[in-house]
């Protein structure tokens, strides 16, 4: 499934992902969210967006129904915030490759910095998910990104590509997206403050460069940019080329708000 876009209209249109996390807490909520996404894409004049949603791993299965209706149909792929390592083994509560699919989930988002960070996840162990990812046939949605922007962030960043994307082809990294996630852009870091596309652009740079090194090859992944995005600066990432488009947390839980992301992206 090299490149496999199918069902979107991806051609041009940039990738919003909305991660959830664990909200909302029920699924009414969910589908409060869903529902006004859905008007809101009813209201354009022609398919304009992108969307992948990545709910709480209870609701993957009613998101994923919901997703195959009405103005999301064509617009919207559901998405998973995390993969077992393993597609068979005995691992207590964990979710495997095979079970993701079989819902429906088309991405899977892997090293994310609060699994890394909080949950102890090792760059081996994300490694590992993103094989996984890749063997299933989804699409990894691979978070990447330096704890602080002092005098080492590139180095910090080299490793952590490097460990990341251990014994991948370069067709496999093509088959990514990369999102870079500064830990201390995400919302929920004490003292959080957005990048700016210029300085985010830069760290794409370095982990464009430090796979085409290590592969040997330029490898032509999607790069995503996440960390605090809201309508306030949504447009200035998602209307500068060097995105494929954005990853979004808190903003994707508030419906209201998440809209106006929408309606900005909808008219770039
Ligand atoms: C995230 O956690 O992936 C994220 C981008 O969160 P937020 O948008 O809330 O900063």
């Amino acid at each position: 499934m090299a490149g496999d876009k199918s069902g979107e209209n991806t051609m041009k249109k940039k990738l919003i992902v909305s991660n959830w996390k664990m909200q909302p807490t029920t699924l009414a909520e969910a589908e409060q969210i869903l529902d006004l996404v859905d008007e809101y894409l009813g209201s354009l004049s022609e398919r304009e967006l992108n969307l992948v949603f990545c709910p709480p791993f209870v609701f993957t299965e009613e998101v994923g129904k919901i997703l195959k209706t009405s103005h999301l149909l064509h617009q919207s792929g559901l998405g998973a915030q995390d993969i077992s390592t393993d597609d068979r083994m005995a691992l207590t509560g964990e979710v495997s490759g095979p079970m993701l699919k079989k819902l429906g989930a088309r991405y899977v988002i892997v090293g994310h910095s609060e699994r890394r960070w909080k949950l102890g996840e090792s760059d081996e162990v994300v490694n590992k998910k993103l094989k996984a990812v890749l063997r299933n046939e989804m699409m990894p949605i691979v978070a990447v990104g330096e704890k602080t922007r002092d005098d080492n962030f590139e180095d910090f960043l080299k490793e952590q590509v490097l460990n990341t994307f251990a014994g991948l082809s370069a067709e496999e990294v093509a088959r990514c997206i990369i999102a870079y996630e500064p830990v201390w852009a995400i919302s929920t870091t004490p003292g959080a403050r957005p990048d700016t596309p210029e300085s985010a652009l830069e760290s794409v740079e370095v982990i464009k460069e430090t796979l085409a090194t290590a592969l040997q090859s330029t490898a032509l992944p999607r790069y995503l940019y996440g960390g605090s995005i809201t309508s306030v600066n949504a447009r200035e990432f998602l209307s500068n080329d060097g995105f494929d488009g954005v990853l979004i947390g808190g903003a994707s839980t508030n419906k209201e708000e998440f809209v106006k992301i929408l309606a900005i992206a909808s008219k770039l």
